[in-house]
């Protein structure tokens, strides 16, 4: 008898899994101090899955029930031929089962790259922007213009993308004096904005040096005293910040707390790294290579059961705020955030 392909992705939570983050790249054209060492050693070429291969990857996963696939990186508008396979990821919605195509990208190719994302079917665009000051840009980024990033945001907005959404990781004594021009710059144009908590992941915060995230809580009572704002909650499926719209206005404040807000028991996320491992939580190592997988020769099928059973080793939680668990050793941009 055949074997039938599994059609869903449920883990032993109960937590079903819709949603794929794809890292196409471990490379980037920035250096962020809280993502990247100022040195990096990126990984062959030979390690990292080809366009194909995530193609393949994600058709998988949209037949497995993933609705909404994720594009990221490293910076996932420097893989050469990346609109190739925002093409093949295109052709996946609708009648195929995806319903969400999203990028998350720091911006600096998006006068390039966003007519071609638009035409492709992505609707969801997320740009990072930490700040408005250009020189503290230069020092968070090491190797970032501002002005090429605000160029791509207003060529993105040129493409009237249903969705785009700003998000700046907020650390304190550094850019926290940013979150209201921020916020007002985004009020301007129309967009969302997330402010995410520093999280600690790869060398970057190795050698003693403190975490420097500012509390959810401590951003949202600074804003609470310049607008009205009127929360909306966390919205399903669509990822871990919770949102409060900012009044009079189509822009929605949203707040990602990896510390001060637990959002494991609601996480229906899977990520594959550049190198094509599964990673089943971003905050702990469980993994499995489908990439070895691919590359041994299976099937679609054989594809589907190795995620479906690699499921059953999803975590609870992360293990971001427990000190007698080790710390992930991975750098953000080896998992795309
Ligand atoms: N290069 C693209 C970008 O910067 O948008 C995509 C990859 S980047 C790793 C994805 C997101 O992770 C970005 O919004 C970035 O600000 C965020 N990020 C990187 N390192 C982080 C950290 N240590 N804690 C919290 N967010 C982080
Ligand atoms: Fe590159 Fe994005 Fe990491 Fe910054 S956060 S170094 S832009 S991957």
């Amino acid at each position: 008898m055949a074997e039938k392909t599994p059609t869903q992705l449920i883990d032993s939570f109960d937590r079903r899994i819709e949603y794929v983050r794809l890292s196409v790249t471990d490379r980037c054209d920035f250096r962020c101090t809280y993502c990247m060492a100022e040195e990096m050693t990126f990984l062959p070429r030979s390690k990292v899955l080809s366009l194909e291969e995530i193609a393949r990857i994600a058709g998988v996963f949209v037949q497995l029930g993933v609705a909404k696939l994720r594009v990221t990186g490293g910076e996932p508008l420097v893989r050469r031929d990346v609109t190739t396979l925002f093409q093949q990821l295109g052709a996946l919605l609708d009648n195929k089962g995806l319903k969400e195509l999203a990028v998350t990208t720091n911006g600096s190719q998006l006068v390039r790259f966003a007519p071609a994302l638009r035409a492709a079917g992505v609707s969801t665009l997320n740009i990072s922007l930490d700040t408005l000051n250009p020189d503290r840009f230069r020092a968070l980024t090491r190797t970032g213009t501002l002005a090429q990033v605000i160029a791509g945001i207003d060529a993105a907005l040129e493409q009237n993308f249903p969705r785009i959404r700003l998000n700046a990781v907020v650390l304190r004594g550094n850019n926290e004096d940013d979150v209201l021009p921020l916020l007002d710059f985004a009020l301007n144009r129309g967009l969302d904005i997330a402010f995410i908590e520093e999280m600690p992941l790869g060398q970057v915060n190795m050698a003693g040096k403190p975490l420097e995230f500012l509390p959810s809580d401590t951003i949202l009572s600074g804003v609470e005293q310049h607008y009205n704002l009127e929360s909306e909650g966390a919205p399903d499926h669509s990822g871990p910040a919770r949102y409060w719209r900012v009044d009079g206005s189509s822009t929605r404040m949203g707040l990602i707390s990896p510390h001060s807000n637990n959002f494991c028991g609601s996480c229906n996320r899977l990520r594959v790294t550049a190198e094509g491992q599964l990673l089943l939580c971003l905050g702990n190592e469980h993994s499995i290579s489908l990439r070895d997988l691919l590359r041994d020769g299976a099937s679609d099928i054989e594809l589907s059961n190795a995620i479906v059973t690699a499921l059953n080793d999803k975590p609870k939680q992360h293990v971001f705020d427990q000190p007698d668990q080790p710390q992930i050793m991975r750098f953000m941009n080896a998992s795309g955030g």
